[in-house]
């Protein structure tokens, strides 16, 4: 997948929500999905680090993004329906969903496990991409063409030792991606799953501390398939599982 390469205008015209559009994976795709045309609304947690990316992208030419500020943690349903119908006032569609943000969560033995870390790890993980889908839909589909886009991990793919929580939730990631895959199937909505890989972000630091950063693929690196799936030269490509790398 490394070697596709997207037309410069791929996404002219299409409105994308990244989650997580502050650090990481999530701020590079943001910035991405920006230089090829879409209007990105940028949804995180911590304000500042949205203003930061919104600034780069204004700073590069790029179609002025959105801000949406919201803790996955604490959302509800609600807060979610207010965002779709401010999205749909704002831009009539939604083109395209890159459910990114995450947690880590504590790695261990599984008898170690705390279960309101647990708890708290799957709503934002797991409970948060399915509120947000479901509010978003309806104004996806008024998109001509829709990406769904979940972020999944070699963890969610084949469990193991130690990796708990975080590995069940992308597990659950991937299931709620072929789910709707099904039902998405014959419309004009499609979800697929990427795994990133080992990626040099703070996440994977905090997982691997001693591993060098510098022997990971950058962010940048692995932007060709997540421009490949919110784009249209992926229109056939639905309930597929992804690896960036
Ligand atoms: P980072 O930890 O660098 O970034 C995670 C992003 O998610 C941050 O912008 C963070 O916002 C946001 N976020 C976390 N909690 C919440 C919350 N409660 N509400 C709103 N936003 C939140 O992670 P990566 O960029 O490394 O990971 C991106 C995705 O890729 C994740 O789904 C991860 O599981 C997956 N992945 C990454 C790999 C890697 O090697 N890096 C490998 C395999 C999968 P804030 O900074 O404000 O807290």
């Amino acid at each position: 997948m490394l070697e596709y390469q997207a037309a410069k205008d791929l996404l002219k015209g299409k409105t994308i929500l990244v989650t997580g559009a502050g650090d990481g994976i999530g701020k590079t795709a943001a910035k991405t999905y920006a230089a090829h045309g879409a209007t990105v609304i940028l949804l995180g947690k911590t304000v500042k680090k949205l203003e930061a990316v919104y600034d780069e992208i204004e700073a590069a030419g790029g179609p002025t993004p959105a801000i949406v500020p919201l803790d996955l943690k604490g959302a509800s349903e609600q807060n979610y329906r207010d965002m779709a119908e401010t999205i749909e006032q704002q831009f009539g569609k939604l083109d395209g969903l890159l459910h990114n943000a995450s947690l880590l969560g504590a790695l261990g033995p599984f008898e170690h496990i705390d279960i309101q870390s647990l708890e708290d790890l799957l709503k934002v993980n797991v409970v948060a991409e399915v509120m947000m889908t479901k509010a978003l839909l309806p104004v996806m589909r008024k998109a001509e063409h829709a990406s769904i886009i979940f972020t999944s991990s070699s963890v969610g793919r084949k469990g193991r030792a130690y990796w708990g929580p975080y590995a069940f939730s992308k597990f659950a990631t991937e299931g709620m991606m072929q789910v709707l895959a099904h039902e998405c199937e014959g419309t004009q909505v499609r979800a697929n799953s990427i795994n990133p890989g080992a990626t040099r972000t703070g996440m994977r630091a905090k997982a691997y501390p001693a591993e060098n950063p510098l022997d990971l693929k950058t962010p940048e690196q692995i932007m060709p398939v997540y421009l490949y799936l919110m784009g249209d030269d992926s229109l056939q490509e639905n309930g597929q599982a992804f690896n960036a790398q």
